[in-house]
Order: structure tokens, then sequence, then C-alpha cells
């Protein structure tokens, strides 16, 4: 009677662990979890942001693939692309249909990894604004002029990124500079 559990009990975990693998292969655009060098979701791509992360580990020695979903728009992908061509790594565009989930990105290695990171998708770059609760369009706005309201925020909520942006001067007031933050916002209430 026990030999009969425990057998069922082992093809219950096989199937289990089957499944799992099925899983994370749907998630990881078809490749499995132990092989990903690193990822990013589509919302990462669709930002237009490029990670120099992801650069780095497409250089990598173990990097064979980089993989990348086809419901990002071309010119999103460019640069890793033209990346991948200068140093010679393959690459290949899939279907979206196939897969389930926010990956959009994935470096891919042959072989399973040993040291693998535990967080597989790169940290947002506007990570730390979205933490302090800010919109999407404070991190986008880095190297910009931006008006002394929305300066100042930044200046109590988040002062270590104070010196990536400039207040509008007088000649910006002068020329019509806007400020992208309250451009934002506005588009933001009008979609409310
Ligand atoms: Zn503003």
């Amino acid at each position: 009677m026990d030999n009969i559990k425990e057998n069922m009990d082992e093809e219950k975990r096989m199937k289990d662990s089957f499944s799992k693998i099925q899983t994370e292969k749907a998630y990881y655009l078809g490749e499995y979890k132990e092989r990903v060098l690193g990822a990013l979701t589509k919302n990462q791509l669709l930002d237009g942001d490029i990670y120099p992360e992801i650069i780095d580990l497409m250089g990598r020695k173990e990097a064979y693939l980089l993989k990348i979903t086809r419901e990002v728009p071309l010119k999103n992908l460019k640069q890793y692309i033209n990346h991948a061509e200068k140093i010679d790594l393959k690459y290949q565009l899939v279907d979206g249909i196939s897969y389930y989930g926010e990956i959009g990105l994935v470096v891919v290695s042959k072989d399973a990894l040993e040291n693998q990171s535990e967080n597989l998708v790169i940290r947002d770059i506007n990570q730390d604004f979205i933490d302090a609760g800010l919109d999407k369009s404070y991190g986008k706005s880095r190297g910009q002029e931006i008006c002394s309201k929305h300066y100042n925020k930044i200046k109590s909520i988040l002062p270590s990124y104070i010196n990536e942006y400039k207040k509008i001067g007088i000649l910006g007031k002068i020329i019509g500079t806007k400020c992208p933050i309250c451009k934002a916002d506005k588009e933001n209430n009008r979609r409310k």
C-alpha cells in the first residue's frame, strides 16, 4: 500500500516538476530558466531605454543567443540587434503568442549556468522613481530641463538624482521650454 502511494507521489512530483519547467520555459520565451543570463520585460523594451547590463551580458563568453519578442516595435530592439550583429551573437525574434507573461528579451547560454543571478530580470532603470511612488515621466526626464515645482519635488524625494536635472531658466521661459513632467501630468489626467 505504502509502495503504491510512494509511486504515485513520485509520479506526481515528476509531473509537477515537468509542468513547472514547461511553464518556466513559456515564460522565458521558450528557454530553460537555468540557462537565462538576464532578461528584460516588454515594458522595459517599450520604454526605449537601453540597458547597459544587457549589452554586458551579451558579451559574456557564456552568451549564446539573444531572443526577443516581436510584440515590441523593431525600433525599440534595434540597438540590441545591432550590437548582436556587431559582436557576432546569434539572435532570434519570436512570436509572442506562444509565450505568456511580461518577458520581452532574454540572453541565454547553451548550458545551465552555475552561478546564476537571483534576479534574472534586470532592475528597471526607473525603479527608484517607481519605488518612491513617482510617475515614470520623472525618471524619463533625466538630463532635461524641468519646472521649479518638479525640481523641488525631486530634490526633496530623491535628492541623489537632482544633479541629473536642470531648472528651466530665464531663456527657457522666453523660448517656451515645457516641463516634460508637467506635460506627462496633463496627459495622465486627460486619460483618467
Ligand atoms: Zn513641471
